[in-house]
């Protein structure tokens, strides 16, 4: 049975102070029950802070990117490893905006994805269309060459402890939410991937959906069979909005 993971990247916001408040207004509101967890992914500067705010809740630690590299001169970077060190449960790897913005291919995306797990850390790897290749009907073939990109660097065996999250680009920070229905249809397609290389895996795998899920449409994406869980950018900034998703996933 697949659990639901809501996950925050907090992306390039916070400071000290503000990431204090939110960290104690999730800790302090974690619903009661089971059969879900929590993960917030600050920027990097503050996951010592953010995981000793942490300590005692059960709210994990994650980052939102990471060097494919293990160590050495690439100025800038930060290695699996740093991470795990410190604290780290959790990486997103292959964010569109990492994707779009710095030009990470879905080969630098795959071998992040190795590296990540080399260190003992869950890659949460992002798989998702832009509009115009939502418009011309090659959702599938663009998800499918993104996954196919780490199944060939790191084998289906991988996706025993990864995640994989469907975040259509069109729908990520934009107000614009995949229809369940939408949603369902990706992740279904997507757990038939996995399941053609292995129905083991791919029945265990976490499906998470990305794209301005917030209180109001979470039960609705997350009542869907192949979606198990939101990684949630905007909603993540505020305790309530965020909390208000875990609720969702509480009474899933
Ligand atoms: C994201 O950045 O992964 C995301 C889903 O953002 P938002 O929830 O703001 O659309």
């Amino acid at each position: 049975m697949r659990e639901f993971l809501i996950a925050g990247n907090w992306k390039m916001n916070g400071s000290n102070a503000a990431n204090r408040e939110l960290v104690s207004g999730i800790a302090a509101g974690v619903p009661a029950g089971s059969g879900f967890s929590l993960l917030v992914c600050p920027p990097y500067p503050y996951l010592a802070a953010v995981g000793s705010a942490l300590e005692g809740s059960p709210v994990k630690l994650g980052a939102q990117n990471v060097s494919e590299h293990e160590s050495g001169a690439f100025t800038g970077e930060v290695a699996p490893a740093m991470l795990k060190d410190m604290g780290c449960d959790y990486v997103i790897v292959g964010h569109s905006e990492r994707r779009a913005m710095y030009g990470e291919s879905s080969f630098q995306v795959a071998a992040k994805f190795q590296a990540a797990q080399a260190a003992g850390l869950t890659p949460i790897v992002c798989v998702g269309e832009t509009l115009e290749e939502r418009e011309d009907g090659s959702t599938e073939s663009v998800v499918d060459f993104q996954l196919n990109a780490v199944f060939d660097a790191a084998g289906i065996g991988a996706f025993a402890s990864a995640v994989v999250a469907y975040e259509p680009v069109w729908a990520i920070g934009t107000g614009k939410t995949a229809t369940p229905e939408q949603a369902q249809e990706v992740h279904r397609h997507i757990r038939g991937r996995l399941a053609a290389l292995d129905a083991g895996i791919a029945e265990n795998v976490q499906i998470l959906y990305g794209g301005s899920m917030k209180g109001e449409n979470a039960a609705g994406l997350l009542a869907m069979p192949d979606i198990d869980g939101g990684l949630i950018g905007g909603a993540s900034l505020k305790a309530d909005d965020f909390l208000a998703i875990a609720a969702a996933a509480a009474q899933g």
